[in-house]
């Protein structure tokens, strides 16, 4: 049989046995796509099962999460870990919290994070979980009380040699707080290394909180810098306006560009001379309040669009950095047409599948989330290593670790890309640079 036959085959294999999962479909399909090239090279990758075995979580765990609201009802939450690969350390990957959230979700957010952890170079291996719970609205009384009923389950399954999550959509520095709290209360034990993202005063890490959109910022100008151009003067899409919106938007401005649209679930703002990022950040950080607010203090020249389609302002560069398929193929082509040359995600599959096609095919240069979003999970592993060590490090030294690291996670999927005759195809190149280095460790370690 083929290579590509066999691969049709696996494919068709985990349809029927993760049915009722697109997200994950799609997640597996971009990878097993890629992995054709690899296969057809390389043959002894598909010896002793090993995509079958990697395309099968090692623990996938369910629970039942009761909390108490500030009136005395109860309510009940489904939380999940999916522990997906720990070939190369421990399990590392976020946690989300949001009504959409299903297992097939999470399963294809931590597939994605195996190779986007392989592709950082540092040691971890790949998991992600979650829960259906909505903050928002709740009040920090009930957020508190949630992530104490979440964690009274999700300690037994976590530690620093073990897994170790850290934030996600829904999870930012407070549900940290809370979650390493009863953590800590639970096992009676101050262990710094089972969560990232912490507060700095209780073994957090500088340069975490601004590390994903940091990072994105940094690859996107290598991507640039191929082509001899830069964030000078470019007008940049940010879609979303949560952790990784903002950080990219406060990256591409200190690189000289202007972000000139930003969202969130509700509309999207128009800020043609670029965004006041202090204010951006008081709105959404501190008074967790809608974009829209945005537009009503920001004064002249910018515009609130309730609902509508960010992908339509004329733009260089877009990164979707909000959340998965909010990019579809009709967008990306309006991109190309209004002129955009660079997408980079970074949110975990903002694109479809039809719109990275789309890319692929065209003139519009494009980073997947995979190599693009990387650096948020980098810094948290600086931050495991800060916690190893009981050292913390200034921020610019921690930035420039982070910047080596997204200019090499560049250089590395360029590199596989051009060794593949993909040149500039840099979905085929993450995609198979984060498969070896983990196909290589599974190898060695036999059939587990
Ligand atoms: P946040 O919760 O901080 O922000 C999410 C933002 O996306 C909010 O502005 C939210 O708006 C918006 N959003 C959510 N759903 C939609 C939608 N359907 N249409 C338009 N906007 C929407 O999450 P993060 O910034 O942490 O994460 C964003 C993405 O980046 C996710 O895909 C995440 O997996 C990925 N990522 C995050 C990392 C991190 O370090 N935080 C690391 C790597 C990847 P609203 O408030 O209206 O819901």
């Amino acid at each position: 049989m083929s290579i590509d036959q066999q691969i049709s085959e696996y494919y068709d294999k985990l349809l029927k046995r993760n049915a009722g999962e697109p997200e994950f479909h799609q997640a597996l399909f971009e990878v097993l796509d890629s992995l054709k090239i690899v296969l057809n090279k390389d043959p002894h990758y598909a010896d002793y099962g090993l995509v079958e075995r990697l395309c099968e979580p090692e623990r996938q765990l369910i629970f039942r999460v009761p909390w108490t609201d500030d009136q005395g009802n109860i309510h009940v939450n489904r939380g999940f870990r999916v522990q997906f690969n720990s070939a190369l350390g421990p399990y590392k990957g976020g946690l989300r919290f949001h009504p959409s959230v299903n297992l097939g979700i999470i399963k294809f957010l931590g597939f994605e994070q195996i190779f986007k952890n392989s592709l950082t170079g540092l040691p971890i291996g790949g998991g992600k979980g979650g829960s259906d719970f909505d903050p928002k609205g709740k009040s920090d009384a009930e957020v508190m009380r949630f992530c104490q009923s979440f964690m009274t389950e999700l300690h037994r399954h976590i530690g620093e040699y073990r897994d170790v999550p850290a934030g996600d959509i829904g999870v930012g520095g407070r549900e940290i707080g809370y979650l390493f709290g009863q953590f800590r209360r639970l096992e009676n034990k101050h262990e710094s290394g089972v969560l990232t993202g912490k507060g700095l005063t209780w073994g957090g890490s500088l340069v975490r909180t601004e590390a994903t959109g940091y990072g994105l910022v940094y690859l996107t100008s290598e991507m640039m810098k191929t082509h001899g151009e830069s964030f000078e003067g470019a007008k940049v899409i940010v879609s979303g306006s949560g952790n990784v919106a903002i950080y990219a938007a406060e990256k591409v401005q200190q690189l000289g560009g202007t972000v000139v649209a930003m969202s969130d679930s509700a509309g999207y703002v128009t800020t043609p001379n670029g965004v006041d990022i202090e204010l951006i950040k008081d709105i959404k950080e501190v008074r967790r309040e809608r974009i829209s607010a945005y537009a009503a203090e920001a004064g002249e020249g910018v515009e609130y669009h309730a609902g509508g389609n960010i992908w339509e302002v004329a733009a260089d560069v877009a990164l979707p950095c909000a959340t998965q398929n909010e990019l579809d193929v009709d967008s990306a082509k309006v991109l190309a047409a209004n002129g955009v040359r660079y997408v980079a995600e970074g949110a975990n599959m903002p694109c479809t599948a039809d719109a990275v096609h789309y890319f692929l095919g065209s003139d519009v240069n494009f980073a997947p989330g995979k190599a693009a979003n990387a650096g948020g999970v980098a810094t948290s592993a600086l931050e495991m290593q800060q916690n190893a060590s009981r050292d913390s490090w200034s921020f610019d030294y921690t930035d420039q670790r982070l910047h080596e690291i997204m200019s090499n996670i560049f250089k590395n999927i360029d590199k596989t890309a051009k060794e593949y005759d993909m040149a500039g195809d840099y979905v085929a190149g993450a995609n198979i640079a984060g498969f070896k280095k983990v196909a290589d460790a599974m190898l060695a370690q036999g059939v587990i």
